[in-house]
């Protein structure tokens, strides 16, 4: 469960107790107000593919004239966010923001949106309490969410009153409920026990430490892979009910720890494309480019050279897999994950032209045809399949991506 992480206010957190047992390294951290030097070292100790969010305490959230309060809010920002940023930061703007404001929040997240793009920043909007906005509302935010660009994040705040409540999707998983939701990228910026539902408050006025670690490890599942940040380390003065400062190495073991090489290990994909020669790549494994998560490529790009590319059929690669993932998202556009489990690998294709037709759990044997090629999602110019190879660990989360045409992959002919 690397994908749960901390809350962090100020910069009173030795950055090493992020790190879990054999150097499992956390998917997310959330830093409130923090030095331009404690980001640096919390970077150094949680590794470049981290998302680290970052929120700038506001004792006012001005909201009456919304373009002047984004460009205001800007200003008094804009030094810090550009000391701060790196490829795998975004910035949180105003927090847990009420209904009855919801058209000003959203014409102040637009034009903040439009200022952070400019400066080639990624934001973090929303960051609504639990629960809200309420069903009607997200209709109100359709604007925010349309000006969104591929690096931004929806966040969202999400806490419980007894462990029952996590089985309860308007409290955990409210993306499960809400169809505004679906296919929008979700951080929960903050996360855990809290007074919901007429629940005690922070974990340590109604249960023990244990307890709320299984609770969390509960809540983790809910996640699907999203990442979310538990409430609070760090400086919880005024937070005391709340703070998980001591108990925060115990979440860490939980942490799955990288996966040493295999030395000299050779993947093998079976030829998958109907003519293999007449493809090239168009965009290489590990290119740069701030638009990727992480600020590089992980797959390599394909087209072919007869101008055929649109519409190809895209079969399954190795000799058994089963299909992992079949989704949409707003980048990658129709996309699809098979996981070859005897090997530790999967393989997974984006951009796809359709709404792929496997489903998840479904076996493949090599050849199986499981989509075609397209043009769908945000990250694309034109027709091209995006082609990646990972090693993934026993319940196929990402440990490492590998060149699809690098020494470590090989490639037989299957005709
Ligand atoms: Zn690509």
């Amino acid at each position: 469960m690397n994908h749960v992480g901390l809350h962090i206010i100020g910069d009173g957190f030795d950055p090493s107790r992020l790190v879990g047992p054999g150097g499992a390294l956390p998917r997310v951290v959330k830093l409130v107000d923090p030095s331009v030097d404690f980001k640096r070292r919390v970077r150094q100790a949680v590794g470049p593919d981290c998302l680290i969010v970052v929120r700038f305490y506001e004792a006012q959230q001005a909201l009456g004239a919304p373009q002047t309060n984004a460009r205001d809010w800007y200003q008094r920002h804009v030094g810090q966010m550009t000391q701060m940023t790196d490829p795998n930061v975004a910035f949180e703007g105003y927090n847990e923001i009420s209904d009855a404001v919801a058209e000003a929040y959203c014409a102040f997240e637009v034009e903040r949106l439009k200022l952070m793009h400019a400066a080639g920043l990624r934001a973090v909007v929303g960051n609504f309490s639990v629960g809200t906005p309420d069903v009607p509302v997200w209709n109100v935010y359709a604007p925010m969410l349309a000006a969104t660009g591929p690096a931004d994040l929806l966040g969202l705040h999400e806490y419980w009153g007894v462990g029952a409540d996590i089985d309860n999707r308007w409290f955990c998983g409210r993306w499960n409920l809400v169809p505004q939701l679906a296919n929008v990228p979700v951080v929960v910026t903050e996360c855990g026990r809290d007074a919901v539902n007429g629940g005690p408050g922070g974990w340590k006025r109604g249960t023990d430490a244990s307890t709320y670690i299984s609770e969390i490890a509960k809540y983790a599942q809910v996640l699907d892979g999203r990442p979310a940040c538990v409430f609070t380390g760090g400086n919880a003065a005024g937070w005391e009910a709340y703070d998980v400062n001591d108990i925060w190495p115990r979440v860490t073991q939980l942490y799955m720890p990288p996966v040493q090489e295999t030395p000299g290990k050779v993947y093998t994909l079976r030829r998958f494309l109907s003519y293999w020669p007449r493809w090239k790549v168009s965009r290489p494994f590990g290119y740069k480019d701030p638009a990727y998560a992480g600020g590089w490529h992980k797959g390599a790009d394909l087209i072919r050279t007869d101008g055929g590319t649109q519409g190809a059929v895209v079969r399954c690669p190795f000799d058994r897999a089963v299909v992992d993932i079949v989704s949409w998202r707003e980048d990658r556009g129709w996309y699809i994950y098979l996981w070859d489990k005897a090997q530790g690998v999967e393989v997974c294709f984006y951009h796809l032209s359709e709404e792929p037709y496997v489903r998840p759990g479904q076996p493949l044997r090599a050849g199986d045809p499981v989509g075609h090629v397209g043009n769908t999602g945000a990250l694309t110019t034109g027709p091209h399949l995006h082609f990646g190879v990972c090693r993934v660990d026993d319940n196929a989360d990402v440990i490492e991506w590998i060149d699809p045409f690098g020494p470590r992959v090989k490639y037989e002919d299957m005709q």
